[in-house]
């Protein structure tokens, strides 16, 4: 039997093919017939073109119901979907071509000069000769090419902060089971309306949200980019918003949000970068509502969430979700740890097949009983329930002592005048790396401030030593601190002070 996850999409779509899927901004409304008619005729001229299963077809374009449909002409063809960053730079690009070895190219505007004889196309230029220009003209091409449960659907690259980005391949039982699983642990049906304002070359808001809906028959209101108030304004039509931590540091700071404006919101969920403690706080007291972290990546989807009946607790992100096994470990050390921090393992039908043409890297990423190292340390609790204390490149070791920098961060986000703070290590003589505290701050706080507040609270090796403030933290698109920008621009403070 084929496993390919287009057949579960279509059979979801031809069951609510009038219904709205796409409420859109500036034109027309897309039913879920619009969406199967726009993939079966890309579908046929991707076919026309040669491609054979298996084949790339790297995407860099903006995010528009094409490029879903074109996305899902890629899994009923058996193609490999390859999303690249829309921020990334011609140069930056070369790198992909060149490690994906695509088929096709598909950009999103002609001003792209990308020095390439691979076959390339625009998705949807005004003009002439745009990849749907050619679509359009064609039949619509019905048949699903059938694809094994480990058959890879998309390679994902990782963002890749230190050295060269990996391509993540994710298989199409990665993805129909964890869609399966979040629709379950999520209560989607089609009744939800999901506010939809996350990229679509990232697992967050492709596969995470967008199969959430595809399968459940749902609709959702799109929104090309994220902008508080547009988010704000739809918020009331709305049952289900993801986002990432931004959205919800900007909501809490906006005078909109009310109980009243949230009245048809049954589920916020977070996630991609950890939610503070003081953000959930705030949120809940400004809506009544408790925002739902949970924890993923792209070589796993995702792989905990806090609960949705029970109680939902700031600073952890929940159990490991069904059919997901989570533990700790220390290197070196068989012993699963339960209330100690270690790294991350995880296995699962979730877990990736592997890096994209580097051997060497993905037999380094899993243990011997084939569990994942996902490079994230964390603890888990009696229950079960676990938190994430940093990746292991940002652990501090400061006089050989381990520094978790969220145990430090969520502390010093508690001190009033506080937004937001990140904990680095930087260079120092005497204890190796000292903890360095990054602070964004109305008013002018001091060093002693901090450590006066954190005497009685944390051990003293894990007070900063020096502090910096700063107006914003570096944040990727996704909301994530990039600590290398910080590590490059303060790791050397203590040398360069003395
Ligand atoms: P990406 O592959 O871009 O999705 O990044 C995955 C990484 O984001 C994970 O390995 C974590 O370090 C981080 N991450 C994802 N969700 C959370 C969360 N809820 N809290 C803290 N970190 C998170």
């Amino acid at each position: 039997m084929s496993a390919n996850i287009f057949e579960s999409i279509k059979r979801v779509a031809l069951s609510c093919a009038d219904k709205v899927l796409f409420h859109l901004e500036d034109r027309p409304d897309w039913s879920y017939a619009d969406l199967i008619e726009t993939t079966s005729r890309l579908s046929r001229f991707l076919s026309t073109e040669g491609l054979r299963p298996g084949d790339r077809v790297l995407v860099q374009a903006e995010k528009s119901p094409e490029s879903i449909a074109l996305y899902l002409a890629c899994l009923q063809r058996g193609l490999i979907y390859v999303p690249i960053n829309t921020a990334y730079t011609e140069r930056e690009l070369s790198y992909f071509i060149a490690d994906a070895e695509p088929k096709l190219l598909v950009v999103g505007n002609a001003t792209k000069q990308i020095a390439t004889d691979i076959q390339s196309y625009c998705l949807n230029a005004a003009g002439q000769g745009s990849l749907m220009d050619r679509a359009n003209e064609q039949q619509a091409l019905t048949t699903i090419v059938a694809r094994q449960e480990d058959d890879v659907a998309a390679i994902l690259y990782t963002s890749g902060t230190t050295g060269r980005s990996k391509g993540a391949m994710i298989t199409h039982r990665n993805l129909l089971s964890n869609a399966r699983v979040l629709n379950r642990a999520w209560r989607f049906t089609e009744a939800d309306v999901l506010l939809h304002a996350l990229p679509i070359y990232h697992v967050h808001g492709l596969f995470v949200a967008t199969h959430c809906v595809l399968l459940s028959g749902a609709s959702m209101i799109w929104q090309t980019r994220f902008d508080i108030d547009r988010l704000l304004d739809q918020i009331p039509h709305a049952t289900v918003l993801m986002g990432v931590p931004t959205f919800y540091f900007r909501m809490i700071n906006s005078r909109r949000l009310n109980k009243d404006l949230v009245k048809s919101m049954r589920l916020f969920i977070s996630g991609s970068a950890p939610l503070s403690a003081q953000v959930f706080q705030e949120f809940e007291s400004m809506t009544g509502m408790q925002v739902l972290e949970r924890y993923g990546m792209s070589e796993t989807l995702m792989n905990t969430s806090n609960p949705y009946e029970v109680e939902r607790i700031p600073g952890t992100v929940g159990f490991a979700l069904p059919g997901v096994e989570v533990r700790i470990r220390k290197a070196g050390n068989e012993a699963n740890l339960v209330n100690e921090n270690g790294s991350i393992e995880l296995r699962g039908p979730n877990v990736f097949r592997g890096y994209w043409h580097m051997p060497e890297k993905t037999q380094a990423a899993f243990t011997a009983d084939g569990f994942f190292i996902t490079g994230d340390l964390g603890r888990i609790d009696d229950e079960g329930r676990l938190s994430i204390v940093g990746r292991d490149k940002d652990l501090v070791i400061s006089g050989g002592l381990n520094v978790y920098p969220a145990e430090v961060e969520t502390v010093i986000d508690q001190i009033a005048g506080i937004a937001e703070s990140a904990i680095i290590g930087a260079h120092h003589d005497d204890f190796g790396e000292a903890v360095v505290a990054i602070v964004v701050s109305q008013n002018e706080i001091q060093l002693e401030t901090i450590t006066t507040y954190l005497t009685g609270r944390l051990a003293k090796f894990k007070h900063p030593k020096a502090l910096v403030r700063l107006n914003e933290l570096p944040k990727n698109v996704m909301g994530k601190v990039q600590k290398n920008v910080l590590r490059e621009q303060y790791g050397n403070l203590f040398n360069e002070t003395e």
